[in-house]
């Protein structure tokens, strides 16, 4: 699926590679055909075959064929895209705010991006941050979204999503798939409304194109598609094409990722000068059982604490072959420490603790990424 998704039309184009559709602009036949069509898109509908596309704002071939690949692999009706993770997921509370529904119940923790735009309402939103447990206490009656990620961004919690949905009592449950990807997990089929993707990681997994997608049914891809098409966060046909073809390896890069993440994760656990590793792969980190059920394995990234906070701000300067980087899901492993970065803007009492680092595990031989992870943690004891 992953290699074909998205890829119906070429055969009937006269072509075998993926074609990059550029225009802004395309011919409208007549006024009243071509203002069917932007009325129709405008206001959140589809394009329609054999009329114009009209405007690369409204609708985008390129950009389509890449949402079709991720609704094929989400097991979701439609995926629509945007520009980034953090466009998509403004697009969602904006749906919601503008459906009357201002007030969200977040479990964290979440990507620090993501807490930040929550907690500073600056869409209009209000937020109440929670536990999994928490859930059905804090709804409201303008609850319109209940947010999760899992696993989470840095230390890698995994949360029940099913269990999450029935707690939400109806309330739509959006999941941030993007440390997982729909390799390992599709959250639609556990009860999730919308499923969100910072495409910027694994998806594209080359570091080399942002993008932002959001997977759902044909009523919420509508809603999203109507606030794109007027907030102009369009995810834009050059990265789309990168990210469309980053589907086509998506689960050999995941699963060989994954089984270098595994050996790093238990030579890091056995390293004496590391406090503690944070991976869904080992026992300790998955109490309910959430791998081989919800999540079909424990993916490439991990988080690991060392005994004090200097230690653990050192590392990051002294990898070698590793980049010290933010970032995730790509061909190549990045270290970074999450309270000073990533996690910045969250509030104190929701941060992540100074002597955790956090590693994403890419491709190269696994028994080179350790031997750099140790001589850096050795030298800045
Ligand atoms: C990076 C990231 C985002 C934000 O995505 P951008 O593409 O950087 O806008 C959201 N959620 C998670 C889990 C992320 O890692």
């Amino acid at each position: 699926m992953a290699v074909h998704a998205g890829r119906d039309w070429l055969t009937e184009q006269g072509v075998h590679a993926v074609p990059i559709d550029l225009s802004t602009t395309a011919p409208l036949g007549s006024v009243h055909d071509g203002g069917l069509a932007y009325e129709h898109m405008a206001t959140g509908g589809s394009h329609t075959a054999g009329q114009s596309t009209v405007y690369q704002r409204l609708w985008n071939p390129t950009v389509a064929r890449f949402e079709a690949g991720v609704a094929v692999l989400e097991g979701t009706p439609e995926a629509v895209a945007f520009a980034s993770g953090m466009a998509a997921l403004s697009a969602v509370l904006l749906a919601a705010v503008a459906a009357g529904k201002k007030h969200v119940v977040a479990v964290r923790p979440l990507y620090g991006g993501s807490d930040h735009l929550l907690a500073s309402g600056v869409l209009g939103n209000e937020v109440t941050f929670t536990t999994p447990e928490g859930v059905r206490a804090a709804l409201r009656p303008d609850t319109g979204l209940v947010i999760l990620e899992t696993p989470a961004n840095p230390t890698l919690e995994l949360v029940d999503i099913a269990r999450v949905a029935a707690a939400a009592d109806g309330v739509p449950v959006l999941v941030d798939n993007t440390f997982a990807s729909p390799v390992l997990q599709q959250p639609f089929a556990h009860g999730a409304a919308l499923v969100l993707h910072s495409a910027t990681k694994f998806l594209g997994g080359h570091g080399d194109a942002m993008g932002g997608v959001v997977a759902a049914d044909a009523g919420w891809a509508a809603r999203l598609r109507r606030i794109r098409a007027v907030t102009g966060g369009i995810l834009t046909p050059w990265p789309a094409y990168l990210l469309h073809r980053g589907l086509a390896t998506l689960p050999v890069r995941v699963r060989a990722q994954q089984a270098g993440a595994e050996k790093v994760a238990l030579a890091l656990a056995g390293h004496g000068l590391v406090k503690r590793v944070y991976y869904p792969g080992l026992a300790e980190c998955d109490p309910a059982g959430i791998i081989g059920t919800q999540m079909a394995g424990p993916g490439s990234l991990m988080a690991f604490e060392l005994a004090g906070a200097e230690h653990a701000e050192r590392i990051p300067a002294a990898v070698g072959m590793i980049t010290h980087a933010v970032s995730l899901g790509g061909i190549d492993t990045l270290i970074q420490h999450p309270a000073g970065l990533t996690h910045r803007p969250v509030e104190a009492a929701a941060k992540p603790h100074a002597s955790l680092l956090r590693l994403s595990v890419g491709l190269e031989d696994p028994a080179d990424i350790v031997a750099d992870l140790v001589q850096a943690i050795e030298t800045t004891r």
